[in-house]
Formats: C-alpha cells, structure tokens, sequence
C-alpha cells in the first residue's frame, strides 16, 4: 500500500510542529522523523524511511488528512457531529457534561462506543449507521475497493432503512429536505418538526459531509448545535418561569399557568411519543417537572413555540373555576369517556374498526353515546349541582 502524495507532503508540512490525531503521530527534530500508532513506532527515519514507514499505517495517515484538511473546523458542532455519525471519539466532549455525550447510557446509543481507526475503517466499507430522531445516517467510504480515505453520507428515514434504493425518492440538495419536512404521511401539515411523523419514501445519497449537517438540520432545526452544547456542557437551559415571563402581548398570560399545569401541559406536549426532543429544561432551577423528559438524543433547551401557544390556551382555560355536576351514566359509559379520551389522546381513533364495538372509542359506539346521552341543544344532560 502507499500513501497520497498529497497526504505525505501534508504531514511532512507539518512535521515539525508535531502531528497528533485519532492515534498517529509524527514529529520532526533536526531532520530525524518520529512515527507513532497505538501498535508500532519507528524512531531516527529520514523522508525515505518515514514514506516507507507511512505505507505501513495508511489508515492513519488517510483519516489525518480527511478530518484535518477534508472535513477541518475544529471545535465546531459540524465536525463533532460528522465524528460521532462513524463513531470516532468527539475530542471536545465534556465527560462531566449531563448527559455525558452521545455514547452515554441512553437508549440504543449505549452499545455504540466509541471506535479506533482500524476497525472504522473496516467499518466504513460496509457503512456506519446511526440514527438521528426518525433519521437513518450512514458514512462510508467514497471508494470502498480502495479507500483513500474520502467519506460520504446518506440519509432516510428508519422506517425506510432495508428499502430498496429504487423504491425510494432520491435527492441530493439539502434544501429539499424542508419540503420533505413540511407534511406528515397524511398530508398533515408538521407544525413541530421533531414531532415523530416525518413521512418516509425518500433518500439523500453521497451528501458530503457539509451538505449532510445541512440537510439534518433542515429535517430538525438546531439539534445538532444544542447536542453539541450539551456535549461540551453549555447547553445553556432556558426553564419555564423565565421563558413564561418574558412572553408578552397574547402570550403574557402564560405566566399565570398553575405550576400543576405545567407538569400536565409537558406530559402532554414533550414526552417521546410526541416530540423526538428531550425536554431538558424544568419549572425553574431546582424545581424538576414529574413528567419524563423522553431520551432523544438531542435536547430541548427552552419552550417551544407550539408549546407557547398551546400554554396561551391552557392558561385561559385554567382560569375557570371548577363546578360539580350532576349527570347520568352507567359504568359502562364512565368506562367508555376514558376510552374516547385515550384514543384521541394517543391518535387512535383512525386505527379502530368500525366492526370492532367492544372498543368504547369505536365511531358507532361514540355515536350511540351522543344520541342516548346529549340533550336537544347537543350537550351532555348535566345539571350543575353547587353554587
Ligand atoms: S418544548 Fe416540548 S414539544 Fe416543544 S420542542 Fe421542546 S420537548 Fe418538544
């Protein structure tokens, strides 16, 4: 094997100020070069001797060249990102950060330990996977036959992961995947876009690595940079009071939200059937909310303005006084209410048959309901039995 030219004159440049990166390193002192990798050193070699030795740690050299001259921006989210999606170390991670990085014990990530050169490189001739929200990512190698070291990326939905490439949509500019982002599978407009509807049926192939951090990021907006500030641990959480204070014209009201409420309004709004985000900010600091927080693995840093408006309309509602009524019902019917709720509040009730009448959320059932139960003004018959 023999290395690029381009790549042995890149680290002869910078030889003497030393190379240190992913396992190699090579250092220059008064003309005698220093080769280094986790297995094998060579010490004392002039430019024939170290060319000879670099054939021997290819790999190294390659993945030197791709991420300090390909891929560059040190520090940056972008660059972390490209790292963690083929699993290679995020030099930058802060191991005291809450969560401790994307190799912590959340979720499926937790079997994704970081990997060294070596078995990256065996790794990316077959494609590295992750997944981001309902986001397959894979890096692999631009030539696999004979890797110089090249990545590029593809990108579809997970539902979509063992579909064949000729069954899906392809695109290849970033910008299409806001499109793909607008509508759910129904033609539902996404008014969140980390909701878990993002339709599949479409790919993103041979992104380079800039234009897949774009194409993500038009997919979920922001997620890569708060990972990134979570990763260093700066993510700089804005919590529910102050976020509700600030609001002002029709939001001003959201303030006056009982703190009960907003337990209520997160368990409905941020869990991970409803948001692929994972809430992180609280009431206030020191004061934890009971709903979960969910596991994606991006973070939620501060209210969402969905969650703002759906606030304005809870604050209102809340400000009613509770009344005690009196109506009729048999068990069955108090059975068949919680029943209704649960089916609209999990989006059930397009999956219940209209055969299926054991079901209390079934159409004929609700139906069935109303006409026993409401009055001639189209409301339940209850009568309010306190002052
Ligand atoms: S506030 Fe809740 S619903 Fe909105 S993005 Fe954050 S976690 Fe998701």
């Amino acid at each position: 094997m023999t290395v690029p030219t381009e790549d042995r004159e890149a680290l002869l440049d910078r030889a003497p100020s030393g190379v240190a990166f992913d396992g190699l390193r090579v250092d220059e002192t008064d003309g005698e070069f220093t080769l280094e990798t986790p297995n094998d050193e060579w010490t004392g070699l002039d430019e024939a001797d170290l060319e000879e030795a670099l054939a021997a740690c290819e790999a190294y050299v390659t993945n030197w060249r791709y991420w300090q001259e390909t891929v560059g921006g040190v520090g940056t989210a972008r660059r972390a990102f490209l790292r963690w999606c083929e699993r290679a170390p995020v030099a930058d991670a802060d191991p005291e950060a809450n969560p401790p990085g994307p190799w912590s014990e959340r979720g499926e990530e937790a079997a994704a330990e970081p990997l060294a050169v070596p078995e990256r490189y065996d790794a990316l001739r077959d494609g590295i996977d992750r997944q981001w929200g309902q986001l397959c990512i894979t890096a692999r190698f631009v030539d696999v036959e004979n890797p110089d070291g090249e990545r590029v990326y593809d990108l579809w939905h997970v539902d979509d992961a063992d579909s064949d490439l000729a069954d899906l949509e392809v695109y290849d500019d970033p910008r299409d995947a806001r499109e793909i982002a607008t509508y759910d599978a129904d033609g539902r407009y996404r008014p969140l876009k980390t909701a878990p509807t993002l339709p599949g049926g479409w790919a993103f192939t041979g992104l380079s690595g800039d234009d897949l951090v774009e194409t993500v990021e038009f997919f979920y907006p922001a997620t890569v940079a708060n990972w990134h500030r979570e990763l260093r641990g700066n993510l700089d959480v804005d919590h529910w009071l102050e976020t509700a204070d600030r609001q002002t014209g029709i939001y001003d009201v959201i303030d006056e939200l009982p703190r009960e409420a907003v337990d209520w309004m997160a368990e409905a709004c941020c869990v991970d059937s409803q948001c692929l985000r994972r809430r992180e900010w609280e009431y206030e600091d020191g004061d934890d909310l009971d709903a979960d927080g969910g596991d994606g693995p991006f973070p939620c840093r501060e209210p969402c303005s969905l969650v703002i408006a759906a606030a304005r309309k809870w604050a209102i509602l809340e400000s009613e006084s509770e009344r005690t009524y009196e109506l009729e019902l048999t068990t069955s019917e108090l059975n068949q209410l919680e029943d209704l709720i649960d089916a609209v509040a999990e989006g059930q009730v397009d999956e219940i048959r209209e055969a299926d009448v054991n079901d209390g959320a079934n159409r004929y059932r609700a139906r069935y309901l109303r006409a026993k139960r409401f009055d001639e003004d189209g409301g339940l018959e209850a009568t309010q039995v306190d002052d």
